[in-house]
C-alpha cells in the first residue's frame, strides 16, 4: 500500500529522496524541515539524519508495488532536482514513473532550471508521458515567476503550478502552456498572511486562461480554523488523469524484477558533503 497522505491535492505521497536545502522565501518554514528534524538523532529512525539529503535507494520500486491506480507526490519531503541528487538517480526515478504507468504522478521542483535541462535530454521519454505532470513552486515574484517561465520552456506534456504559499501580489502571470494551478496559504506557526484580493487575482486568470483551479486552503497558524472555501465553495479542478490500466500482478512482478538491477547500485547514505545548491541564497528571508 502507498503512504496515504493529507494533502488535498494528491492521494499518495512516494520519497525515493528525503532531506533537502533551502532555496527562496518559500522554503522558510518548510514542513517537511520541521518533521524531519524531528527525529535527527533517532537510532533506526527513516529520519536519523534530520533533513540532511539522503537518497534512498529501497523506495525506488514502491510504485510498482502498489497495484491500485493512485495519485502520488513525488517527494513530498524533498526536491528531486536539488543539486545533490545525481542526473542517474533522477534518471531511474524518471524510469520507474514511465514504466508504472498506471498511477499518476506529480513532480513538483523549486529547480527548474536543472529540471528542463534534464528533461530535454536524459528524461525526455518522462517529460512526454502523459501521466506525469511536472511542477514548480511559485511563492512570489522575484523567485517565483522565473520558474514559470522554465517550465514553460520544458519539453513537458502537463504542467502545473504550486502557488503556496502565496505570499504577495503575483501581478499578471503568463499562463500559456500550463495545465494546472494551486493557491495556497501558509500554515502552521508563524505562517505569513495571504491576502485575499492575490488568491481572487490568480483565480480569475485561470478563468480567462481555461486553466484548471485548485484552492487548497487559506493556511494561517491554525488552518482547520479557515478551511478552504474560497467565494462559498471549494475548488478542486485538476487535469484529467491519463493512465494506463493497472497490469495483472504477474506482469506487475516482472516488471519489478526487470527494474531491480537499476536499483541496486545505490546507497542509503546521507549525501550533504555533495551539496552545491547554486540557488541557495545566504540567508532566507
Ligand atoms: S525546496 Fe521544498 S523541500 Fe526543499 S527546503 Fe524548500 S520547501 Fe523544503
Amino acid at each position: 500500500m502507498s503512504v496515504h497522505s493529507k494533502i488535498e491535492w494528491t492521494e499518495a505521497t512516494w520519497n525515493p529522496v528525503r532531506g533537502c536545502v533551502k532555496v527562496s522565501p518559500g522554503c522558510k518554514h518548510c514542513y517537511a524541515e520541521t518533521f524531519a528534524e524531528r527525529f535527527r538523532g533517532v537510532p533506526g529512525h527513516p529520519y536519523r539524519d534530520g533533513f540532511d539529503p539522503r537518497l534512498v535507494p529501497d523506495k525506488l520500486l514502491d510504485p510498482a508495488r502498489w497495484s491500485r491506480p493512485t495519485t502520488v507526490f513525488v517527494n513530498s519531503m524533498s526536491d528531486l532536482f536539488q543539486d545533490a541528487v545525481p542526473d542517474e538517480y533522477v534518471a531511474v526515478v524518471g524510469t520507474i514513473m514511465r514504466r508504472a504507468n498506471w498511477h499518476t504522478y506529480q513532480v513538483l521542483t523549486k529547480r527548474s532550471e536543472r529540471m528542463r535541462a534534464l528533461l530535454t535530454k536524459t528524461l525526455s521519454q518522462a517529460a512526454a508521458a502523459q501521466h506525469i505532470w511536472w511542477g514548480v513552486s511559485v511563492e512570489d515574484r522575484k523567485y517565483g515567476l522565473p520558474r514559470i517561465n522554465d517550465l514553460r520552456n520544458t519539453p513537458a506534456a502537463v504542467r502545473f503550478l504550486s502557488i503556496e504559499p502565496l505570499l504577495e501580489d503575483l501581478g499578471s502571470i503568463d499562463l500559456s502552456g500550463i495545465h494546472w494551478v494551486i493557491v495556497g496559504g501558509e500554515s502552521g506557526p508563524g505562517a505569513r498572511p495571504m491576502d485575499k484580493a492575490w488568491v481572487e487575482a490568480i483565480r480569475e486568470q485561470c478563468a480567462a486562461a481555461s486553466v484548471p483551479f485548485f484552492f487548497k486552503q487559506w493556511g494561517g497558524v491554525q488552518k482547520t480554523k479557515h478551511g478552504r472555501i474560497l467565494n462559498g465553495r471549494t475548488h478542486d479542478d485538476m487535469p484529467r488523469a491519463s493512465t494506463a490500466p493497472p497490469p495483472s500482478n504477474t506482469s506487475r512482478r516482472a516488471l519489478i524484477e526487470e527494474l531491480t538491477p537499476l536499483t541496486t547500485q545505490w546507497k542509503s547514505e546521507p549525501i550533504v558533503h555533495l551539496v552545491t545548491d547554486s540557488k541557495k541564497p545566504s540567508k532566507i528571508a
